[in-house]
């Protein structure tokens, strides 16, 4: 697939995890012009199709036992979010989504970090209560997500609203586009360790133990990058050229580009402990550090 193509499906498969329903997306579909991998028009049985298929998340099912193992391929989605996809086509509606998932949390994947802690990504996650929020695995501070999310929307729209944004935005980019250039290759090289690792095995110049445990290191460095890169495609990959309004388009852009867009502007969201008890919001709790440094 080209790019373009990939970042297409992974939309697709991003409003969908997010609970919009699936005839919904094929008319996204149709509406921005995209055509399905054989160049015909998207339906609801070609995008079940395509969503049920593990290779667009670098898996196949092992033909015997009919689980699903890593191919070494690259995949347009993670293998996590490949297992929620089917795990929500399986429900078919019968039980709703569960109270994590079913909240597009702006600023997960690392982008909210804890001030306190000074370092460890918050998460998503419900209160007791159902509230959306995010939480600090290590101190436990929280905010909830309406709070923070309405709090850095803003801040990201005054910034897009500033001439100089735009210049910075795509530096920002660039970089992230050099960074997944470098992740490809790594990844290559990785692969190529893997494949050849069995060889001194074959002649008897290793145990199987050494085998397992090279094999082990080197997978575990191809998921840790392979799942970056999937992240800074996401990023390298949002269409900044064709955007003339950038305000205008953080209003009506989908969730996926929303993200993508905030980590091109910010280097974190910093969340702070509320000084007081039962203090929820944003006001004085929260640093951003901006990637664009202010550009003049
Ligand atoms: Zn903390």
């Amino acid at each position: 697939m080209r790019e373009p193509e990939q970042q297409v499906a992974r939309e697709a498969v991003s409003r969908i995890l997010t609970g919009q329903p699936r005839p919904d997306v094929v008319a996204w579909l149709k509406a921005e012009g995209h055509h399905g991998t054989m160049g015909g028009e998207w339906t609801t049985g070609s995008l079940g199709r395509f969503l049920a298929n593990p290779a667009i998340a670098g898996l196949e099912r092992d033909p015997e036992t009919g689980e699903l193992r890593e191919t070494g391929r690259p995949g347009l989605i993670t293998p996590e979010e490949f297992k929620q996809l089917n795990a929500q086509a399986g429900r078919t509606n019968a039980v709703p989504p569960t109270r994590d998932a079913d909240f597009p949390y702006l600023l997960s994947e690392g982008v909210a970090e804890c001030g306190q802690c000074a370092g460890p990504p918050m998460t998503g996650g419900r209160t007791n209560a159902g509230t959306p929020s995010y939480r600090c695995q290590e101190c436990g501070i929280r905010i909830t997500a309406a709070a923070l999310e309405d709090y850095v929307g803003e801040n990201v729209l005054g910034e897009l609203s500033r001439p100089a944004t735009r210049k910075a935005l795509e530096a920002a980019q660039r970089e992230f586009q050099l960074e997944a250039d470098s992740l490809r290759q790594q990844i290559e090289v990785l692969t190529g360790q893997r494949k050849e690792l069995a060889a001194p095995f074959a002649e008897g110049q290793v145990s199987r133990d050494t085998l397992v445990a090279a094999d082990r290191a080197v997978s575990e460095k191809l998921r840790t990058a392979r799942a970056r890169l999937r992240f800074v495609e996401q990023v390298a990959d949002v269409p900044l050229g064709g955007v003339e309004d950038l305000v205008r388009w953080w209003e009506h852009a989908p969730h996926a580009s929303k993200r993508a867009m905030v980590v091109l502007l910010l280097d974190g969201v910093q969340v702070m402990p509320a000084r007081a008890r039962g203090v929820r919001g944003a006001d004085g709790r929260v640093v951003l550090r901006w990637r664009t440094a202010r550009a003049a």
